[in-house]
């Protein structure tokens, strides 16, 4: 079920699914009740409760909702989440870049999460993120950078290339054929690093963290029957101790 996990911090875990536990995402066309049944296996393996983690609907924008304030009878429209109070939170995935985040706030830890696609990365979802928290009062940001479709697999069109660079030079990539490519997860890591934040990449312990070639998670470009995997944040411990990190 988990291509990943650990425990991040003090009671607080992070983990990023594989195929194993199936597409956990509602807009694929894929039968509704039994994505909910997926979700619901989920939560019991994490050990939350039942409907308390909080998907998103994912539009490659910007915006981060507060998990905190949101009213669960509707999904929020976001591409980020932010929590002071442990309200578990996933990101649906599927060669995008999942990011999560962990930062000590003033009365415990402040997690969050973000889908960073091409749009997304390039319009600042990670610097609105980052604020965000910090707006928050998290401290010692760290940022754990999910699988995704690596800079050798993602081909773009040139000018596509062009543009995307053009913002974030980090990017610039050349598939493993020879033509251009976009390599997001290093987007990603540049801009993390400007902001300040720590960052891991967590690895599988065999093959690259690469969604298309890597059969166990989900690839929109191998497959886009295949659903998405999900990013994963919550506290193990329910009211953690606060504890600085940093
Ligand atoms: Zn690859």
């Amino acid at each position: 079920m988990f291509w990943w996990q650990d425990e991040v911090g003090p009671g607080v875990r992070m983990a990023f699914t594989d195929r194993g536990a199936g597409n956990l995402a509602l807009h694929t066309g894929d039968d509704p009740a039994a994505v909910r049944r997926r979700r619901a296996a989920l939560e019991r393996s994490m050990g939350v409760s039942s409907g308390s983690l909080l998907f998103l609907e994912q539009v490659h924008g910007t915006d981060v909702v507060d998990a905190d304030r949101t009213d669960r009878a509707a999904v929020p429209v976001a591409d980020a989440a932010v929590s002071a109070t442990g309200v578990p939170l996933a990101v649906m995935v599927a060669d995008c870049v999942p990011v999560l985040f962990l930062g000590a706030g003033p009365a415990g830890p402040i997690t969050a999460v973000a889908h960073a696609g091409r749009r997304g990365l390039l319009d600042g979802v990670l610097e609105r993120t980052v604020e965000r928290l910090r707006g928050r009062g998290a401290d010692g940001l760290a940022a754990w950078v999910g699988p995704s479709i690596c800079g050798r697999c993602y081909e773009v069109p040139a000018a596509m290339r062009e543009e995307s660079l053009r913002r974030i030079p980090a990017v610039a990539a050349t598939t493993s054929w020879g033509t251009p490519a976009l390599d997001l997860r290093a987007g990603a890591r540049d801009r993390l690093a400007g902001l300040g934040v720590a960052v891991t990449e967590p690895a599988a312990d065999d093959g690259p963290a690469c969604t298309l070639e890597d059969e166990r998670l989900s690839s929109h470009r191998r497959d886009p029957g295949s659903g998405r995997i999900v990013g994963l944040v919550w506290r193990s411990r329910p009211g953690g101790r606060a504890e600085r990190t940093a």
